[in-house]
């Protein structure tokens, strides 16, 4: 499979040099130059199969054909052999014809897991073949760094940057990230929002010489493998409720577009999917977007879900650019745009592609305290604050097909929150109850380009 830039204006690359490209020196994102197609008899032969099983079966056709059976196998099973669940991605059901799908069974107990525990593996793979040293620079509002930071800690060949922003993450997420006490991985906390720190990462990779003095390599969820990974569990969830003989919908928590548009590719590859409901919280761009047509920045605020206090959606431009039939230079001018004037109208025929599979909907942070409440109250379950968002904007959009709404994080990720509605602290899982005992080391940075640059470097010439 080759991949293509958003913007039309970088090289096309195979899959794994787009893994370790992570975003297109045009300032576009990859995506596959066609989706493989899974007829309806393969999709129902999924039936019954382990998830690692189906990982494979669905992720093989995107990947290049000198990637052998046999290496993909043993890095699927190594990336999910952390789970604590043996259905990696289990289901449970919330009320009449509403699913939740739990993908918080990971070693940092959210979704980030799926794709960064896999990524880990291929990142490894790829650099000894390759005899070649990474260093890899993300961005964080709280869960991909602590994913990161779990999935690359002692890799040999690999150093890990992560930026987030100071004082905006849950403890758990910055312990997560603060007490690995690996060398080659570096939590880094900036005076700044999740924008800025996804635009200091933006900047580096726009910085060529950096770039290409460091090797360096994305793994925020502009980077093409991680949208991979996270198609997998639209697939395992579907089939156990009967696609493809049944269509179903989902509800997916949303920020950076990732996790969502990787259930566009599910639905693209043929899997019935009905609905796509974005569910935002009060930062609700991309429910402003779809029901206004004019995509448009009013600044963020901060919330109980903090992993969705997101303004500028980075995978939003992938949507953006099936929607306007692969147009890079349409896709160029948007963003143009969006950077100039803080937002642009999205055209009447991409508006209306969007809007054929995409329904979207909000939660205030009222609404997402009721909501964490309420489905205690009805169910005995305890939703982390995103996945209660979720649950909400679900609930508006229930109807004939089942909907599956993804849980997205551990309630004990987000313990106050929590507590604030139902009255009672989530517990930690056991394996990691001592994460409050445990040292932290962190090094706190300003909101500017040249210091952060600075520190990588002396970090990596040790
Ligand atoms: C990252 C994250 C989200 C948002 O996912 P995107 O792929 O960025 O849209 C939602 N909930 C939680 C708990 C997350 O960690």
């Amino acid at each position: 499979m080759k991949y293509v830039s958003t913007r039309g204006r970088a090289p096309v690359l195979s899959f794994e040099e787009a893994m370790l490209t992570g975003l297109a020196r045009d300032g576009g994102l990859y995506v596959p130059q066609s989706i493989p197609q899974m007829p309806k008899a393969e999709i129902a032969a999924l039936a019954g199969l382990s998830y690692e099983e189906v990982a494979f079966r669905v992720m093989r056709p995107f990947m290049d054909a000198q990637m052998t059976d046999t290496r993909l196998g043993e890095m699927i099973e190594r990336a999910y052999g952390g789970f604590e669940h043996a259905a990696r991605a289990p289901l449970t059901q919330l009320g009449p014809n509403h699913f939740l799908a739990e993908l918080f069974h990971g070693p940092t107990l959210a979704f980030k897991d799926f794709a960064m525990q896999l990524i880990g593996q291929l990142f490894q793979d790829a650099m000894k073949r390759r005899g070649e040293r990474i260093t890899i620079v993300g961005a964080t509002s709280g869960d991909t760094g602590s994913a990161a930071i779990e999935a690359f800690r002692g890799l040999d060949n690999v150093e890990c940057f992560i930026l987030f922003p100071q004082g905006r993450v849950s403890e758990v997420q910055r312990r997560q990230m603060t007490t690995p006490d690996e060398a080659n991985v570096h939590a880094l906390a900036l005076d700044g929002d999740f924008d800025d720190c996804q635009a200091a990462v933006k900047a580096m990779f726009n910085d060529f010489d950096f770039r290409d003095r460091v090797g360096l390599t994305a793994v925020n969820s502009i980077n093409w493998a991680r949208v991979l990974a996270q198609v997998v569990y639209f697939f395992t969830s579907a089939v156990a409720l009967g696609a493809p003989h049944r269509p179903v919908s989902f509800t997916v928590p949303t920020g950076n577009f990732g996790d969502i548009f990787a259930g566009y590719i599910a639905r693209s590859m043929g899997l019935p999917i009905e609905r796509l409901v974005v569910a935002t919280n009060r930062n609700d761009i991309l429910h402003r977007t779809l029901q206004s047509g004019r995509h448009e920045k009013q600044g963020v605020s901060s919330t109980i879900s903090p992993s969705m206090d997101i303004e500028v959606s980075s995978n939003f431009e992938r949507a953006l650019f099936m929607a306007y039939d692969r147009d890079g230079a349409a896709i160029s001018r948007l963003m143009e745009e969006l950077s100039r004037d803080g937002g642009f109208p999205v055209s009447q025929g991409a508006l209306e592609a969007l809007r054929e599979i995409y329904g979207s909907g909000r939660a205030s942070e009222e609404e997402t305290g009721a909501t964490i409440r309420a489905i205690h109250a009805e169910t005995g379950e305890t939703l982390c604050p995103h996945s209660a968002v979720g649950a909400k904007v679900a609930r508006e959009h229930l109807g004939a097909t089942p909907m599956i709404t993804l849980a997205t994080a551990h309630p004990a990720k987000f313990p106050d929150a929590v507590a604030a509605a139902t009255g009672a602290r989530p517990p930690l899982p056991k394996r990691m109850a001592d994460l409050y005992d445990r040292p932290e080391r962190l090094t706190a940075i300003a909101n500017d380009l040249g210091a952060i640059e600075s520190l990588i470097e002396e970090r990596i010439a040790k």
